[in-house]
Protein backbone atom coordinates (compact mmCIF):
# COMPACT_ATOMS: atom_id res chain seq x y z
CA UNK A 1 0.00 0.00 0.00
CA UNK A 2 1.08 3.33 -1.04
CA UNK A 3 1.97 5.28 1.84
CA UNK A 4 0.17 8.93 2.25
CA UNK A 5 1.49 12.25 1.70
CA UNK A 6 0.90 13.91 4.78
CA UNK A 7 1.09 17.85 5.45
CA UNK A 8 3.69 19.07 7.54
CA UNK A 9 2.03 21.36 9.97
CA UNK A 10 0.74 19.12 13.16
CA UNK A 11 -3.18 20.07 13.70
CA UNK A 12 -3.24 19.80 9.71
CA UNK A 13 -1.48 16.27 9.66
CA UNK A 14 -4.04 15.56 12.54
CA UNK A 15 -6.75 16.45 10.59
CA UNK A 16 -5.83 14.84 7.22
CA UNK A 17 -5.05 11.12 8.90
CA UNK A 18 -8.16 11.40 10.50
CA UNK A 19 -10.38 11.88 7.02
CA UNK A 20 -8.15 9.06 6.00
CA UNK A 21 -8.93 6.80 8.79
CA UNK A 22 -13.03 7.77 8.09
CA UNK A 23 -12.85 7.23 4.61
CA UNK A 24 -11.47 3.13 5.60
CA UNK A 25 -14.33 2.69 7.95
CA UNK A 26 -12.27 2.87 11.02
CA UNK A 27 -14.85 3.24 13.83
CA UNK A 28 -12.84 5.79 16.37
CA UNK A 29 -10.77 7.97 13.57
CA UNK A 30 -9.80 10.39 16.15
CA UNK A 31 -8.67 8.14 19.43
CA UNK A 32 -7.04 5.75 16.74
CA UNK A 33 -5.03 8.95 15.14
CA UNK A 34 -4.09 10.15 17.81
CA UNK A 35 -2.61 6.70 19.08
CA UNK A 36 -0.87 6.37 15.86
CA UNK A 37 0.72 10.17 15.91
CA UNK A 38 1.46 9.92 20.20
CA UNK A 39 3.39 6.73 19.09
CA UNK A 40 5.31 7.51 16.04
CA UNK A 41 6.62 11.37 18.11
CA UNK A 42 6.91 9.60 21.19
CA UNK A 43 4.64 11.57 22.70
CA UNK A 44 2.58 10.41 26.20
CA UNK A 45 -0.32 11.67 27.31
CA UNK A 46 -1.62 15.35 26.91
CA UNK A 47 1.78 16.13 25.62
CA UNK A 48 -0.47 15.36 22.23
CA UNK A 49 -2.13 18.68 22.73
CA UNK A 50 0.78 20.54 23.89
CA UNK A 51 1.76 22.15 20.45
CA UNK A 52 -0.39 22.07 17.66
CA UNK A 53 1.21 24.03 15.27
CA UNK A 54 4.65 22.80 15.43
CA UNK A 55 6.09 21.60 12.09
CA UNK A 56 6.91 17.64 11.33
CA UNK A 57 10.22 16.62 10.07
CA UNK A 58 10.50 14.36 6.77
CA UNK A 59 11.55 11.46 9.65
CA UNK A 60 8.29 12.51 11.72
CA UNK A 61 5.79 12.16 9.05
CA UNK A 62 7.22 9.05 7.76
CA UNK A 63 6.99 7.18 11.20
CA UNK A 64 3.19 8.64 10.74
CA UNK A 65 2.35 7.69 7.42
CA UNK A 66 4.02 4.32 7.91
CA UNK A 67 1.61 3.28 11.07
CA UNK A 68 -1.14 4.83 9.47
CA UNK A 69 -0.55 2.51 6.32
CA UNK A 70 -0.89 -0.46 8.56
CA UNK A 71 -3.99 0.83 10.19
CA UNK A 72 -5.16 1.26 7.09
CA UNK A 73 -4.42 -2.75 6.06
CA UNK A 74 -6.32 -3.60 9.74
CA UNK A 75 -4.17 -3.91 11.51
CA UNK A 76 -5.13 -3.16 15.53
CA UNK A 77 -3.74 -0.19 17.01
CA UNK A 78 -2.34 -2.58 19.92
CA UNK A 79 -0.47 -4.44 17.47
CA UNK A 80 0.96 -1.29 15.58
CA UNK A 81 1.54 0.54 19.01
CA UNK A 82 2.84 -3.01 20.68
CA UNK A 83 0.92 -2.17 24.11
CA UNK A 84 -2.09 -3.02 25.15
CA UNK A 85 -4.19 -1.67 28.14
CA UNK A 86 -5.38 -4.73 30.27
CA UNK A 87 -7.07 -4.64 33.60
CA UNK A 88 -4.91 -1.89 35.46
CA UNK A 89 -1.59 -2.17 33.50
CA UNK A 90 -0.36 -1.57 29.65
CA UNK A 91 1.23 -4.56 28.55
CA UNK A 92 3.60 -5.09 25.55
CA UNK A 93 2.83 -6.89 22.65
CA UNK A 94 4.53 -9.11 19.78
CA UNK A 95 3.53 -11.10 17.08
CA UNK A 96 3.72 -13.97 19.45
CA UNK A 97 1.12 -13.32 21.84
CA UNK A 98 -2.47 -12.91 21.80
CA UNK A 99 -3.88 -9.51 22.14
CA UNK A 100 -5.94 -9.26 25.30
CA UNK A 101 -9.17 -8.70 25.37
CA UNK A 102 -11.06 -7.06 27.99
CA UNK A 103 -13.48 -9.83 28.27
CA UNK A 104 -10.94 -11.63 30.07
CA UNK A 105 -10.57 -8.92 32.52
CA UNK A 106 -14.09 -11.00 33.13
CA UNK A 107 -11.86 -14.09 34.64
CA UNK A 108 -9.60 -11.78 37.00
CA UNK A 109 -13.25 -10.18 38.63
CA UNK A 110 -14.35 -14.08 39.08
CA UNK A 111 -10.41 -15.02 40.61
CA UNK A 112 -10.90 -11.22 43.31
CA UNK A 113 -14.46 -12.33 44.18
CA UNK A 114 -13.59 -16.48 44.68
CA UNK A 115 -10.21 -15.41 46.96
CA UNK A 116 -12.09 -12.78 48.97
CA UNK A 117 -14.91 -15.39 49.63
CA UNK A 118 -11.90 -17.51 50.92
CA UNK A 119 -10.40 -14.43 53.00
CA UNK A 120 -8.00 -13.77 50.90
CA UNK A 121 -7.93 -9.95 49.66
CA UNK A 122 -5.77 -7.68 47.72
CA UNK A 123 -2.97 -6.27 49.69
CA UNK A 124 -2.78 -8.27 52.47
CA UNK A 125 0.76 -10.66 52.15
CA UNK A 126 -0.11 -14.14 51.85
CA UNK A 127 3.41 -15.69 51.08
CA UNK A 128 1.96 -19.21 50.88
CA UNK A 129 -0.30 -18.59 48.20
CA UNK A 130 0.46 -20.02 44.34
CA UNK A 131 -0.90 -18.90 41.16
CA UNK A 132 -0.36 -21.03 37.86
CA UNK A 133 -1.80 -19.38 34.36
CA UNK A 134 -2.12 -22.16 31.89
CA UNK A 135 -1.83 -20.13 27.64
CA UNK A 136 0.10 -17.36 29.58
CA UNK A 137 1.21 -15.48 26.20
CA UNK A 138 1.68 -12.02 27.47
CA UNK A 139 1.23 -12.77 30.68
CA UNK A 140 -1.49 -10.53 31.14
CA UNK A 141 -3.90 -12.69 33.30
CA UNK A 142 -1.09 -13.81 35.86
CA UNK A 143 0.54 -11.33 35.67
CA UNK A 144 -2.54 -8.60 37.15
CA UNK A 145 -3.19 -11.19 39.78
CA UNK A 146 0.45 -11.41 41.26
CA UNK A 147 0.26 -7.08 40.93
CA UNK A 148 -2.84 -7.18 43.05
CA UNK A 149 -1.65 -10.09 45.34
CA UNK A 150 1.70 -8.59 46.77
CA UNK A 151 3.65 -11.83 48.31
CA UNK A 152 2.24 -14.37 46.26
CA UNK A 153 3.86 -16.28 43.37
CA UNK A 154 3.01 -18.07 40.34
CA UNK A 155 4.10 -20.01 37.72
CA UNK A 156 3.07 -19.19 34.12
CA UNK A 157 2.87 -21.83 31.22
CA UNK A 158 2.72 -21.70 27.53
CA UNK A 159 3.91 -23.65 24.40
CA UNK A 160 5.61 -21.16 23.05
CA UNK A 161 9.27 -20.10 24.30
CA UNK A 162 8.94 -16.15 22.29
CA UNK A 163 5.48 -15.84 23.93
CA UNK A 164 6.94 -16.45 27.51
CA UNK A 165 9.93 -13.90 26.63
CA UNK A 166 6.93 -11.33 26.34
CA UNK A 167 5.24 -12.83 29.54
CA UNK A 168 8.82 -12.12 31.69
CA UNK A 169 9.89 -8.52 30.02
CA UNK A 170 5.86 -7.59 30.96
CA UNK A 171 6.63 -9.24 34.35
CA UNK A 172 10.01 -7.34 34.87
CA UNK A 173 9.00 -3.98 33.61
CA UNK A 174 5.91 -3.77 36.17
CA UNK A 175 7.85 -5.64 39.39
CA UNK A 176 6.77 -8.69 39.83
CA UNK A 177 9.32 -10.37 37.91
CA UNK A 178 10.92 -11.90 40.80
CA UNK A 179 7.65 -13.93 41.96
CA UNK A 180 6.86 -15.66 38.73
CA UNK A 181 8.75 -18.33 36.19
CA UNK A 182 7.59 -19.16 33.32
CA UNK A 183 7.93 -22.67 32.09
CA UNK A 184 7.96 -23.59 28.09
CA UNK A 185 5.61 -26.67 27.59
CA UNK A 186 1.76 -28.49 26.55
CA UNK A 187 -0.29 -27.37 28.93
CA UNK A 188 0.36 -29.68 31.90
CA UNK A 189 2.56 -32.23 30.31
CA UNK A 190 5.94 -33.39 32.52
CA UNK A 191 3.94 -31.52 35.64
CA UNK A 192 2.33 -32.85 38.85
CA UNK A 193 5.55 -34.16 41.38
CA UNK A 194 5.64 -33.03 44.64
CA UNK A 195 7.25 -29.88 43.68
CA UNK A 196 4.77 -28.11 41.22
CA UNK A 197 1.88 -29.17 43.03
CA UNK A 198 -0.55 -27.26 45.59
CA UNK A 199 -1.63 -24.80 43.46
CA UNK A 200 -4.18 -22.16 44.83
CA UNK A 201 -6.06 -20.96 41.20
CA UNK A 202 -5.66 -22.31 38.47
CA UNK A 203 -6.27 -19.43 35.22
CA UNK A 204 -6.47 -20.39 32.03
CA UNK A 205 -7.85 -18.92 29.16
CA UNK A 206 -7.13 -21.49 26.20
CA UNK A 207 -7.37 -21.43 22.59
CA UNK A 208 -11.18 -22.12 21.72
CA UNK A 209 -12.26 -21.10 18.50
CA UNK A 210 -13.34 -23.92 16.14
CA UNK A 211 -10.45 -24.42 13.66
CA UNK A 212 -12.92 -23.97 10.73
CA UNK A 213 -14.63 -20.92 12.04
CA UNK A 214 -10.64 -18.66 12.43
CA UNK A 215 -10.88 -17.77 8.95
CA UNK A 216 -14.00 -16.10 9.44
CA UNK A 217 -13.32 -13.92 12.20
CA UNK A 218 -12.55 -10.19 12.14
CA UNK A 219 -9.64 -9.42 9.82
CA UNK A 220 -7.41 -7.81 13.07
CA UNK A 221 -8.33 -11.26 15.12
CA UNK A 222 -7.65 -13.75 12.17
CA UNK A 223 -4.49 -11.86 10.32
CA UNK A 224 -3.09 -10.68 13.35
CA UNK A 225 -3.75 -12.63 16.57
CA UNK A 226 -1.13 -16.09 16.92
CA UNK A 227 -3.36 -18.73 15.44
CA UNK A 228 -2.13 -20.99 18.05
CA UNK A 229 -3.79 -18.90 20.45
CA UNK A 230 -7.06 -18.90 18.70
CA UNK A 231 -7.17 -22.83 17.14
CA UNK A 232 -8.82 -25.11 19.90
CA UNK A 233 -9.58 -27.95 17.12
CA UNK A 234 -12.35 -29.43 15.63
CA UNK A 235 -14.83 -27.58 17.91
CA UNK A 236 -13.04 -25.58 19.89
CA UNK A 237 -12.42 -27.91 22.60
CA UNK A 238 -9.80 -29.69 22.57
CA UNK A 239 -7.25 -27.99 24.93
CA UNK A 240 -10.49 -28.34 27.62
CA UNK A 241 -10.06 -32.21 27.29
CA UNK A 242 -6.72 -31.93 27.37
CA UNK A 243 -6.27 -30.09 30.51
CA UNK A 244 -9.07 -30.39 32.90
CA UNK A 245 -8.25 -34.49 33.69
CA UNK A 246 -4.63 -33.42 34.52
CA UNK A 247 -5.78 -30.61 37.11
CA UNK A 248 -6.30 -32.31 40.52
CA UNK A 249 -2.60 -32.98 39.86
CA UNK A 250 -1.94 -29.37 40.07
CA UNK A 251 -4.69 -28.04 42.29
CA UNK A 252 -4.59 -28.00 45.86
CA UNK A 253 -7.56 -30.03 47.15
CA UNK A 254 -9.59 -26.59 48.07
CA UNK A 255 -8.20 -24.69 45.17
CA UNK A 256 -9.86 -22.55 42.73
CA UNK A 257 -9.68 -23.49 38.67
CA UNK A 258 -10.84 -20.46 36.27
CA UNK A 259 -11.37 -20.93 32.71
CA UNK A 260 -12.12 -18.46 29.70
CA UNK A 261 -14.87 -19.76 27.27
CA UNK A 262 -16.21 -19.07 24.30
CA UNK A 263 -19.42 -18.22 23.39
CA UNK A 264 -22.49 -21.15 24.15
CA UNK A 265 -19.33 -23.43 25.18
CA UNK A 266 -20.49 -23.65 29.02
CA UNK A 267 -22.53 -26.76 28.91
CA UNK A 268 -20.08 -28.88 27.00
CA UNK A 269 -16.88 -27.68 29.52
CA UNK A 270 -18.90 -27.98 32.61
CA UNK A 271 -19.59 -31.67 31.83
CA UNK A 272 -16.05 -31.95 30.82
CA UNK A 273 -15.38 -30.47 34.83
CA UNK A 274 -17.86 -32.70 36.32
CA UNK A 275 -16.82 -36.04 35.11
CA UNK A 276 -13.49 -34.99 36.35
CA UNK A 277 -14.56 -34.69 39.68
CA UNK A 278 -15.21 -30.71 40.10
CA UNK A 279 -18.12 -28.48 41.16
CA UNK A 280 -19.30 -25.26 40.11
CA UNK A 281 -18.17 -22.11 42.94
CA UNK A 282 -19.42 -18.80 43.51
CA UNK A 283 -22.33 -16.78 41.56
CA UNK A 284 -24.75 -19.08 39.39
CA UNK A 285 -22.76 -22.50 40.02
CA UNK A 286 -19.30 -20.75 38.56
CA UNK A 287 -21.02 -19.48 35.77
CA UNK A 288 -19.79 -15.77 35.04
CA UNK A 289 -20.79 -13.31 31.85
CA UNK A 290 -18.67 -10.85 30.54
CA UNK A 291 -20.11 -7.31 29.99
CA UNK A 292 -22.14 -8.40 26.85
CA UNK A 293 -23.99 -11.00 28.45
CA UNK A 294 -22.10 -14.33 27.50
CA UNK A 295 -21.32 -16.83 29.95
CA UNK A 296 -17.27 -15.98 29.78
CA UNK A 297 -15.77 -17.88 32.95
CA UNK A 298 -16.41 -20.84 34.39
CA UNK A 299 -15.32 -21.34 38.00
CA UNK A 300 -14.93 -24.55 39.69
CA UNK A 301 -13.50 -26.80 42.79
CA UNK A 302 -12.43 -30.36 43.42
CA UNK A 303 -15.76 -32.55 44.76
CA UNK A 304 -15.74 -32.70 48.37
CA UNK A 305 -15.78 -36.45 48.95
CA UNK A 306 -19.11 -37.39 50.72
CA UNK A 307 -16.98 -39.19 53.15
CA UNK A 308 -14.22 -36.56 53.99
CA UNK A 309 -17.26 -33.83 54.57
CA UNK A 310 -18.51 -36.08 56.83
CA UNK A 311 -15.34 -36.19 59.04
CA UNK A 312 -14.81 -32.93 58.54
CA UNK A 313 -18.11 -31.75 59.81
N1 LIG B 1 -11.49 -14.17 22.63
C1 LIG B 1 -10.82 -14.41 21.39
C2 LIG B 1 -11.74 -14.14 20.26
O1 LIG B 1 -12.92 -14.37 20.34
C3 LIG B 1 -10.32 -15.85 21.32
C4 LIG B 1 -9.27 -16.12 22.29
C5 LIG B 1 -9.17 -17.58 22.59
O2 LIG B 1 -9.33 -18.46 21.75
N2 LIG B 1 -8.87 -17.82 23.80
O3 LIG B 1 -11.31 -13.67 19.25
Amino acid sequence: MSEQNLPTHFRTCCRNVIQVLEKVGVLTPELDARLLISDALGLRGAAFFLKPDRLLSEDELSEIAHRLARRMAGEPISRIVGERGFWKHEFRLSPDVLDPRPDSETLIDVALELLAARGYFPEKPYDNLRFLDLGTGSGALLISLLLEFSQVTGVGIDISPQALEVAAANAKRLGCGDRVRFMAQNWLDGMGDEDEGGFDLVICNPPYIRHDDIDELAPDVALFDPHVALDGGPDGLDPYREIIPQLTRVLSPNGIVIFEIGEGQHTEVITLLEEAGFDGVGASNGQYKDLAGHIRALAASPRQHPHTARMLS
